[in-house]
């Protein structure tokens, strides 16, 4: 028995480079095949190819629910961020990358925080 699934949707995320609200846009699709088997546990643990599952073959039902939650995840991207326009250019939040940048290159500047304190103290402990 084969199954097709076709996943076409849209996730509210965040932007990983630089926190703006984002959405995606999903489409994907996958294909599963059931095979009917006596001894689907050693089966499954055999099988290599993610796209084969096996069930036994006095099972009367099937459940999709997991396997769609695992295809939608599977459908999101590893890296999440802001569209770029036609040029190439980047469409991220500049103030923000830029304070990014700011702190990335001057760690120093970053405001006083009360967590970062205590961490003072081992700040010369290496020298
Ligand atoms: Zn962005």
């Amino acid at each position: 028995m084969q199954l097709h699934f076709d996943v076409d949707g849209k996730v509210e995320t965040i932007c990983d480079r630089c926190g703006n609200p984002l959405t995606l846009q999903l489409w994907d699709e996958f294909n599963l095949i059931i095979k009917l088997v006596d001894d689907p546990d050693t089966m499954n643990s055999n099988e290599e190819d993610p796209d084969i599952f096996y069930i036994d073959r006095h099972e009367s039902h099937f459940s999709v629910a997991a396997w769609i939650f695992e295809f939608i995840n599977l459908s999101i991207p590893l890296q999440k961020v802001c569209k770029e326009t036609e040029k190439g250019e980047s469409t991220c939040n500049k103030e923000i990358l830029d304070q990014l940048q700011k702190f990335r290159s001057n760690p120093n500047e970053i405001p006083n925080n009360k967590i970062w304190k205590d961490l003072d103290k081992f700040k010369n402990l290496g020298d």
